[in-house]
Parts: structure tokens; sequence; C-alpha cells
């Protein structure tokens, strides 16, 4: 029987977890989202971090910055919220207009405040084995991968997708558990037969339904990451009902791993404002 891994209900526990480890600490984390220009997606995503945020009583400010704001301006907004003591964690909406320079802003944040962990100094302390913050969507995947399995030394773990908040951070991430991580990208070849020496399959790539039965070895765990809208409704880079019935474990799309990335975003700014503390 496969296991369709609830990601919505890991992702509230996760949630009642910060929030009680907030009022046991006595912090009062603080939560600064900066969004840049209008964007009606990105509008909806920051709303829905600010909200949840606030439920688990960490203090959310959003800040709504002009789509013409220059990239001067931007900068020395992120320079006072480096400076500002009630606020632990920074995170800066993508994508930003394009007459910004995205690395630039995000490599401005202060590591220790860069929730969304994408500062090229948290990359490096990722990479050599240092604590740091991790990005969200990568840390939940692995979360659930670690509910499930416990113990990943030795597994084979593919991923399809090699962007750097994705992609990387994930093979990163099961590297540090000890498994023996292949990335795959667009110029892989015979990507379905590289897919089908995986224990672990996670697809970060941004085509819907793409991964298919014959790509996925027969016990597999498989972790969709992709967030596709097909004919106004929401599938995932694997083809789920066909890749499902072989998999030992699988993350549904909607309800898989979308809702961890947001838990995981409040337990980097609660971990963010403990660091600071010390
Ligand atoms: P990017 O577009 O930055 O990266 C996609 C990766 O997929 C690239 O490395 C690319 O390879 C690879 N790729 C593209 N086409 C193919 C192909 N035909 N075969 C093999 N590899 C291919 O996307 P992201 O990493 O930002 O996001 C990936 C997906 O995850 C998207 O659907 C996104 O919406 C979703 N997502 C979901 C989140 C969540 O909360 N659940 C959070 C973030 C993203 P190459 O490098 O060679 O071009």
């Amino acid at each position: 029987m496969t296991k369709i891994i609830n990601g919505k209900e890991f992702a509230a526990k996760l949630r009642a977890l910060t929030l009680k480890e907030i009022e046991v600490s006595g912090l009062k984390p603080g939560l600064a989202v900066v969004l840049v220009g209008n964007d009606p997606a990105s509008e909806v995503y920051v709303r829905n971090k600010d909200a949840a945020a606030r439920e688990v009583g960490i203090a959310a400010e959003t800040i709504k910055l002009a789509a013409d704001i220059s990239q001067a301006e931007l900068l020395a907004k992120i320079a006072e919220l480096n400076k500002d003591k009630k606020i632990h964690g920074i995170l800066v909406q993508l994508p930003l207009p394009k007459h910004i320079d995205e690395k630039a802003v995000i490599n401005a944040i202060d590591p220790d405040k860069d929730v969304d962990g994408f500062h090229v100094i948290n990359a490096g302390r990722a990479f050599t084995g240092q604590a740091g913050l991790v990005p969200c969507t990568p840390l939940g995947c692995i979360l659930l991968l670690k509910d499930l399995l416990g113990d990943l030394s030795g597994m084979n773990a593919v991923v399809i997708g090699r962007s750097n908040i994705v992609g990387k951070p994930m093979a990163n991430l099961l590297l540090a558990e000890n498994c023996t991580v292949t990335i795959a990208h667009s110029k892989t070849r015979d990507l379905p037969g590289v897919c089908a020496q995986a224990d672990i399959l996670v697809a970060a790539v941004g085509r819907p339904k793409m991964v298919k039965a014959n790509w996925v070895k027969e016990g597999a765990v498989v972790i969709d990451v992709g967030i596709n809208r097909v004919d106004g409704k929401l599938c995932g880079d694997v083809d789920f009902d066909e890749v499902a019935p072989k998999c030992r474990a699988i993350t549904p799309v909607p309800g898989g791993v979308g809702p961890m990335t947001i838990a995981c975003l409040l337990k980097n700014t609660l971990d963010a404002a403990r660091r600071l503390r010390k």
C-alpha cells in the first residue's frame, strides 16, 4: 500500500510546535516581509506568510515598496532592517522587478536574519557543514523524509533540478544525511534511467507530470516539489496517478511539500531569534 505523505498535517504539527517553543522561549521573534511592486501572486504569498507568522506569535510586518524603487533605496531599507533589534528574520519576496539585482539584495541581508536561507554565506555554511539558515522548501522535504524513513544513510537519492533555492540545497541536505546523491537537470542524459536508480526521488523542475511510472523504482519514496497549473488545476512534476502505485510513499500536489515551506519559514524565524539572542 502506498503511503500518501500528508504535508498539510505535518506542517500543522510543526506550526503548533513552533508556537509552543515561542511561548516557552519568552522570545518575541520579528519577521519583516519585503514586497516590491504589486505582482498578484507575490501579494498572495506575502499575505499567507504574514498571517501564518502571526498565528504562531511571530510579530510579522509586511513592508510594501513601489515597483519603481531604486536599488539603492531598497538596499537602504534592508540596512535599516538589519539594524532593527525587533526584527530577527528578513524575507524579500522574489521575483524582484527587472531593474533590481536580486543577488545583491539577498546578499545585503544580515546572514543571521536571512530566514529564506538564500544568502551566499548561508549557502556556504550549508555546503561546509556549518550551522546556518537553510532554504525552507528543501528543509520541509528533508523533515518529511526523516519523519517517514528515520535514517537515510546509504540511500540513493536523485534530485531533478539544480536551482539555488530548491535543487542544490536539497541535494546538500540529502548528502548531509549520508545519501548517495545525484543531481539531474535539463542536460542529464537518460533522465528516466537515472531516476530509476533512486530510493528517494525529488522532483523540482516546474514541468507538469513529467515523471512517469517507468522512471520510478518499485518501492521508492517520491517527493514532488513542483507546482504547476494545468487547466486551472494544480499538479506537480510527477504523474501522480501512474507513479503512486509503484511507490512506498509519495507527496501529493497540493497538500504535500507546499504547506511545509511556510511552516519551515516560521521555524527558521524562531531559530534566527534564538541565534541572535546568543
Ligand atoms: P527553476 O526553474 O529555477 O529550476 C528548474 C530546474 O529544473 C533547473 O535546474 C532545470 O535544469 C531543471 N529542468 C528543467 N527542465 C528539465 C527537464 N526537461 N529535464 C530535467 N531537468 C529539467 O525552478 P525552481 O527550482 O525554483 O522550482 C522548481 C519547481 O518547484 C517549480 O514548479 C516551482 O513552482 C516549485 N516550487 C515549489 C515550492 C513549494 O513551496 N512547494 C517552492 C519553490 C519552488 P537547468 O538548470 O539545466 O536549466
